[in-house]
């Protein structure tokens, strides 16, 4: 949900300290910490992005497993603990800290996974979560020689994998190309066809894949979908058709009657200002007209006496548009 830009309340998930940030929407905000520098994502805590997550859990239902945080002694053992508690075809992410990395610190506990927004990898950890709440973890995930860690112990976390989290990841499909998750049985996305940074050869990135396997490549279009795709990729391309499209395209004739009647109308307003001084036989060498406020200035060149500006006023009484002199009110 979009909002002005102003200061909301969010809470860091690192060292759980909440601090003010200028954001225009209720979501997670990746910027530094101000309290540990962490740049994980902090959740807005303001009432309305908490209302705003309750609608959310009713249409994506959080799904609950348990996380695992474990160290181990060396590097051998680290690699054998995963041999034990790996899940075969889980994507690890193995990392070697750096002193600048910050740690996110897991404890063992049952946790709560978000499912608006699914990854092939990883999981949001909501907000109510009974532990490791706000925080963002890894099915596996093993830091293999910590530098932030003075013993430099191997240690990470893996999330128990429930049959539950494998359903929905194979269950919805994602865009190859917008990200855009879809909850049919699509072939393609129907969202971004129209995108005007869309090529005709990035097409085939449009077939959806389930979650699980969203970043494999994406097959060529075969000579049937290219006979049924492009038709629906011209007319996009070149048809207000989708919404964002139609509501742009209403703007864009409204924004155009708009430029048009305003050129017309300070046009006419010069004409026929100028007609009227020309006709009247007023000297119009020290007279401009500006467009922008529609306002005939004398003295632009040279300031004018009184008794100048007071026998022009007399001369001009009739004058159907604004006058000023000198940036005076005439
Ligand atoms: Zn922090
Ligand atoms: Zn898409």
């Amino acid at each position: 949900m979009k909002t002005s830009i102003n200061s909301k309340k969010y809470i860091c998930s690192d060292c759980n300290k909440t601090f003010q940030t200028e954001t225009n929407h209720f979501g997670a905000h990746f910027g530094n910490c101000p309290h540990c520098k962490s740049n994980c994502a902090k959740v807005c805590v303001e009432k309305e992005a908490i209302e705003m997550r309750r609608i959310q859990h009713e249409n994506f239902p959080i799904i609950k497993t348990k996380l695992v945080a474990f160290s181990v002694g060396s590097n051998y053992e680290y690699s054998e603990y995963k041999k034990q508690y790996m899940v075969k075809g889980i994507k690890e992410m193995e990392g070697i800290g750096g002193a600048n990395v910050p740690v996110q610190t897991f404890v063992t506990g049952e946790i709560w996974l978000e499912t608006n927004c699914l990854f092939d990898n990883q999981w949001n950890i909501s907000d109510q979560s009974p532990t490791n709440a706000n925080k963002r973890c890894f099915d596996w995930n093993g830091d293999i020689n910590p530098r932030n860690n003075s013993n430099r112990i191997p240690h990470g976390h893996y999330l128990v994998i429930t049959d539950e989290m494998r359903e929905i990841r194979s269950n919805v499909k994602k865009c190859g190309y917008c990200g855009k998750h879809h909850y049919d049985s699509k072939v393609f996305c129907d969202s971004c066809l129209g995108s005007e940074y869309l090529t005709e050869n990035q097409i085939h990135l449009l077939r959806l894949l389930p979650v699980a396997e969203s970043d494999s490549k994406r097959v060529k279009l075969t000579d049937n979908e290219k006979a049924e795709l492009l038709p629906l990729y011209v007319e996009l391309q070149t048809s207000a058709k989708y919404e964002k499209h139609v509501k742009n395209h209403e703007k864009r004739v409204k924004d155009n009657n708009d430029k048009y009647n305003n050129a017309i109308e300070k046009a006419e307003i010069e004409f026929k200002g100028f007609k009227w001084l020309l006709d009247n036989n007023i000297n119009t060498d020290n007279c401009i007209y500006y467009s922008h406020t529609k306002v005939f200035c004398f003295g632009w060149r040279s300031a004018m006496s009184e008794m100048v500006k007071k026998e022009l006023k007399i001369k001009c009484k009739d004058f159907p548009y604004v006058i000023e002199f000198d940036k005076e009110k005439g």
